[in-house]
């Protein structure tokens, strides 16, 4: 028979030596992005209760925007997993749900856990303030889109001058890029890419990792629903994440403008045509081009709540702003809270991160 462990309430050794988590511990899941999702249906195999905290008043975070890329076939870019996970997580009853809610307080902490205050802003006049035990955290919080409206691109200036997610949206809801400005089919579409990735005056060094194949995968969908689009993307290089990233890249090559070079200005012109500005390598010459919808491709930066998160269960800092793993303190991260990464990647980082608590509420570490 279980007997409790010293010293360790809540966790049982049986006979063979091997600890328990015991019935009443959870994990707190903060985040119902992909991460999230999967870091509770993970813990949820393991017979392990979690409780999914989301700001949001939907779960699934970013990609539950994306469009399908799918051609004759299925291009692997991952999207339709948030769904079925969401499902997963909906179904199973070892996994609580609470949308519209954060995390504003931690009022105790000991060697079993954390007690945790969260707050409830379904009735947005008298938001409602619990607490629970947790005796493991998974932050899985994500990431904030980069923000372009500091670059000289005309974000927010001229109405088809979109984001990448914005465009995501556009196709997942009619199918093809229809313009913001009067809902016209763009005969020339630019990409810019790199938008607030790999960019020393931000300090942002990193590579976003995702916007290469999600810019060659929606220019693929184009192409195919709409072959007469031309389509120029500008680029740094092209990185190639991803098994079937070179036969899909190879596939595209022919059909698009590649220009290595980088904008550096985008102005309006009359007839609702945008007229991007760039030098070509070396800036020996400068060249001009009009396309009717501009697209940029903006990269993936640290979440919003990092700083007030690290703060909260004390994490150390780091020299991006991404958040980092404490297994002293109980605190696993899991998907692009920690770093850019793509759907996939996030399904494993956070499978990682359900093992590493349920070890930690094992009390092996
Ligand atoms: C333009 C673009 C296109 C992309 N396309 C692809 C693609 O085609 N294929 C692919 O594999 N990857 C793609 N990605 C990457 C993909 O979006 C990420 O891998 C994925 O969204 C990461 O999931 P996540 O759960 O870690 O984060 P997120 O999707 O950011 O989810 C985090 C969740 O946490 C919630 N949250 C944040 N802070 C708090 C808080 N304090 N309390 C409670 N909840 C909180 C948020 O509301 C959100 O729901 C793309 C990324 C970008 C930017
Ligand atoms: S992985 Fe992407 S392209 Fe393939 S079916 Fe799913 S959403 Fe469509
Ligand atoms: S994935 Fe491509 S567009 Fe995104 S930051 Fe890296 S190189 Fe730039």
């Amino acid at each position: 028979m279980n007997r409790p462990r010293s010293g360790g309430a809540g966790r049982f050794v049986n006979r063979k030596g091997l600890t328990h988590v015991a019935a009443d511990q959870k994990v707190l899941v903060i985040g119902g992005g992909i991460a999230g999702l999967s870091a509770a249906t993970k813990l949820a195999t393991l017979d392990i209760h979690s409780v999914i905290v989301e700001k949001a008043p939907i779960l699934g975070g970013h990609a539950v925007q994306y469009a399908c890329k799918a051609t004759e076939k299925c291009v692997a870019c991952a999207a339709c997993i948030v769904e079925e996970k969401w499902r997963q997580a909906l179904g199973d009853p070892r996994i609580e749900v609470s949308t519209r809610t954060r995390v504003v307080d931690v009022s105790g902490r000991n060697a079993n856990g954390y007690r945790v205050i969260i707050e409830n802003s379904h009735d947005s006049d008298s938001p409602a303030q619990t607490s629970i035990a947790a005796d493991a955290i998974i932050v899985a919080t994500g990431f904030t889109p980069f923000d372009p409206a500091g670059k000289p691109y005309g974000y927010q200036q001229f109405a088809n001058v979109i984001t990448n997610l914005e465009l995501e949206r556009i196709l997942r809801e009619k199918g093809l890029p229809y313009c913001p400005s009067d809902n016209r089919l763009p005969d020339q579409i630019a990409f810019v890419q790199c938008v607030g990735s790999r960019d020393a005056g931000l300090g942002h060094l990193w590579c976003s990792k995702v916007c290469c194949a999600s810019a060659l995968r929606i220019t693929g969908l184009i192409k195919a629903r709409r072959p007469e689009t031309k389509i120029t993307i500008f680029y740094i290089d092209i990185q190639t994440f991803g098994k079937d990233f070179n036969t899909q890249f190879g596939q595209l090559k022919n059909k698009v403008k590649m220009v290595r070079a980088i904008p550096a200005d985008i102005f309006g012109s009359d007839k609702d045509r945008l007229r991007v500005v760039y030098f070509t390598p070396g800036e020996a010459q400068r060249c001009e081009e009009s396309f009717d919808m501009v697209v940029l491709s903006v990269g993936i930066t640290p979440g919003q709540d990092n700083r007030t998160l690290k703060e909260l269960f004390q994490l150390l800092p780091t020299d991006t702003g991404f958040l980092e793993d404490s297994a002293r303190k109980g605190v696993f991260i899991a998907g692009a809270a920690g770093g850019p990464m793509t759907i996939a990647d996030s399904v494993a980082s956070a499978g990682r991160a359900a093992l590493r608590a349920a070890n930690h509420l094992r009390g092996v570490t």
